[in-house]
C-alpha cells in the first residue's frame, strides 16, 4: 500500500510518525527487487539509503523536516553522485564513480530525499526506447513487450511499477516528456537554466534540461521546487527563485488561452491519441479555459534540425572520453593515438557513434555553414514561432507523442522513424521553453496516452497549475499497472 501513496501522503504519514522512513525505504528496496526484471535500475545502494533514511527519521523526531524528508528517490544514471558509480548507460562509464554529486543530487538530498538508486537510461540520453542502453533495455510495466521511451525510461518505468514514488530525469529532446507520456506519468522539462546542469553528463548542452517524473503535477511542483533553482556553478543557470509548491499550484483556468497547433493534431497521429487529448480539452474547457487556434508553421523543421545541433554538441561534449582521464580504457592499443581510437571503438554503443559521426561531419569545414550555421537559423525561426503563438494563447498544448508505447525492438532498425517519436517534443528544446506531459487516458489495449502542455519562457506555473486543476478532476494519474498495484 505505501506505494502507492502520493509525495504529499508520505509526508503526512512520515510526518506523523506512522511510518519511520528506515521503514518506507526497506519497502521500496523490495519492490525493487521483486520487480527487477524490468531492469529499470542500474544501481541500488542499500546501505546508503538506509543511512539517510535513519538520519531522515532523527529529523523527523526532532520536527525539522521539509516536505521531501525521508521520502525515498532515485536518479537517473546521467546525474553524478559520489556514492555511487555514474554509468550515463555506456560501457564507457561503466566503472565511473564521480568525485562530486550533482547539483540536483545534492538539493534533492538537503531537503531530506533518500536515494535509493541509479536508473537505466540510453546510452548518453541518445534515443527514444532505453534500448540503447549498455546495460539493456528496459520493460514497460504496462506492457512488458512495450519500450517506457527514452531516454529516461528507466525512471519512468520505476515511478510507473510504484518501485519509487518520485525520480529524476532529462530531456534534451523529449526524454522526459516521451517517457512520462509512455508510463502514464507527468514529466516536467522546465525552462532552460532553471535546473541545474552541474554534474548532469553533457549530451547537447544548449538542448539538456534536468526535471521531476511523477504521478501527479502535484508531486512534479514538490519536486521541481526542491531540485531548481539558481546555481552559480553552471554558468547558463537562471538568477530567479523557483515559486513555492502552493504558487505552482494555484491555478484559475478562467481566461486560462489554450492554443492548439494546427500541425499538432493533423493525422499522422493516432486516433485514440487525438481522442484522449481532445476530451482532456473539453475537461479544461469546463474549468474555464478557452481554446483557441495558432499555428508553429515551421515544426516539421524541428527533427532535421535538432539532429544536426544535437549530434554537433554531442560530438564536442564526448570528445572528453578518450580513456586517458576517465572512462573506459583500451587494453589492445599500443600508440597514443591507437588508444584513443580503441577506447571510443570499444566504449561507445552504434547510437552513440553515429551521432559523433554525423556531429564531426556537420561541423567540419566546408559543411558547417550548409549544416550546422543553417540549423542555428531554423533554430531561430522555430523559436520565432512559438514566440507569435503566444501572442494568442498561454499554453500551448498537443500530444505528447504520435503513437502510444511502441514494440520493443520494433524501430530499432529504422533510426529515423525512432527519431520522429520527438516530432512534437524537440522543438520546445530548440526554443528552450518548459513543457510537460500529463497523462489523459488508455488507448484500445491499455496503454497510456499523454498530453504535452507548452509554456512561455519562465512559466512552469501554468503548465504544472493546469496539470493540477485538471488531475482534481480525473484521475488518469492515478491508475496503476496491473501487476505493480
Ligand atoms: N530521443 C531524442 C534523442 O535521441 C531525445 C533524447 C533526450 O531528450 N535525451 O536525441
Amino acid at each position: 500500500m505505501l506505494h502507492l501513496l502520493s509525495l504529499k501522503a508520505l509526508r503526512e504519514r512520515l510526518q506523523k510518525r506512522e511510518v519511520s522512513s528506515v521503514e518506507l525505504t526497506k519497502h521500496f528496496i523490495d519492490r525493487i527487487a521483486k520487480f527487477s526484471d524490468l531492469n529499470a535500475f542500474i544501481s541500488v545502494d542499500e546501505e546508503g539509503a538506509l543511512a539517510s533514511a535513519e538520519d531522515a527519521d532523527k529529523s523527523l523526531n526532532k520536527n525539522q523536516s521539509g516536505n521531501l524528508t525521508g521520502i525515498p528517490i532515485a536518479h537517473k544514471d546521467i546525474f553524478c553522485t559520489k556514492r555511487l558509480r555514474t554509468t550515463c548507460g555506456s560501457k564507457m562509464l561503466a566503472g565511473f564513480t564521480a568525485p562530486y554529486d550533482a547539483t540536483v543530487v545534492q538539493r534533492l538530498a538537503n531537503a531530506g530525499c533518500v536515494t535509493i538508486g541509479k536508473t537505466n537510461m540510453d546510452e548518453f540520453a541518445m534515443g527514444s526506447s532505453n534500448e540503447t542502453s549498455f546495460f539493456g533495455n528496459v520493460k514497460n510495466p504496462w506492457q512488458t513487450s512495450r519500450v517506457p521511451g527514452g531516454s529516461s525510461g528507466g525512471s519512468a518505468a520505476s515511478v510507473a511499477a510504484r518501485l519509487i514514488p518520485a525520480a529524476t530525469g532529462t530531456d534534451t529532446g523529449g526524454s522526459i516528456r516521451q517517457p512520462a507520456a509512455f508510463c502514464g506519468l507527468t514529466g516536467l522539462k522546465p525552462s532552460y537554466g532553471r535546473v541545474s546542469r552541474y554534474g548532469m553528463i553533457a549530451f547537447a548542452s544548449s538542448l539538456d534540461q534536468g526535471g521531476p517524473l511523477t504521478r501527479s503535477a502535484e508531486d512534479s511542483a514538490i519536486m521541481f521546487n526542491a531540485m531548481g533553482g539558481f546555481d552559480p556553478k553552471d554558468s547558463t543557470s537562471i538568477e530567479r527563485p523557483i515559486p513555492s509548491v502552493n504558487e505552482l499550484l494555484d491555478l484559475d483556468l478562467r481566461g486560462l488561452r489554450l492554443g492548439l497547433p494546427t500541425e499538432f493534431f493533423d493525422s499522422s497521429v493516432d486516433t485514440a491519441v487525438l481522442g484522449s487529448v481532445r476530451e482532456a480539452l473539453q475537461i479544461l474547457e469546463k474549468r474555464g479555459a478557452q481554446l483557441v487556434d495558432v499555428s508553429l508553421p515551421n515544426s516539421a523543421a524541428g527533427i532535421p534540425c535538432y539532429y544536426v545541433i544535437a549530434p554537433a554538441e554531442a560530438s564536442s561534449n564526448l570528445s572528453r572520453f578518450d580513456g586517458v582521464r576517465f572512462g573506459h580504457r583500451s587494453e589492445q592499443a599500443d600508440s597514443l593515438l591507437d588508444l584513443y581510437e580503441c577506447s571510443r571503438a570499444e566504449g561507445f554503443g552504434e547510437e552513440v557513434k553515429r551521432r559523433i559521426l554525423i556531429g564531426t561531419y556537420v561541423l567540419s569545414a566546408g559543411y558547417y555553414d550548409a549544416y550546422y550555421l543553417k540549423a542555428q537559423k531554423i533554430r531561430r525561426v522555430i523559436s520565432d514561432d512559438f514566440t507569435k503563438a503566444f501572442e494568442k494563447c498561454d499554453v500551448i498544448v498537443g500530444p505528447t507523442t504520435p503513437s502510444t508505447a511502441f514494440k520493443i525492438g520494433e524501430k530499432t532498425q529504422d533510426p529515423v522513424s525512432m527519431y520522429l517519436n520527438d516530432i512534437f517534443t524537440n522543438t520546445v528544446n530548440l526554443a528552450g521553453l518548459p513543457s510537460l506531459s500529463m497523462p489523459v487516458g488508455l488507448d484500445g489495449s491499455g496503454l497510456p496516452i499523454g498530453m504535452q502542455l507548452i509554456g512561455r519562457f519562465m512559466d512552469e506555473t501554468s503548465l504544472i497549475g493546469t496539470a493540477h486543476q485538471f488531475q482534481l478532476e480525473t484521475d488518469w494519474h492515478e491508475r496503476c499497472p496491473e501487476d505493480f498495484a
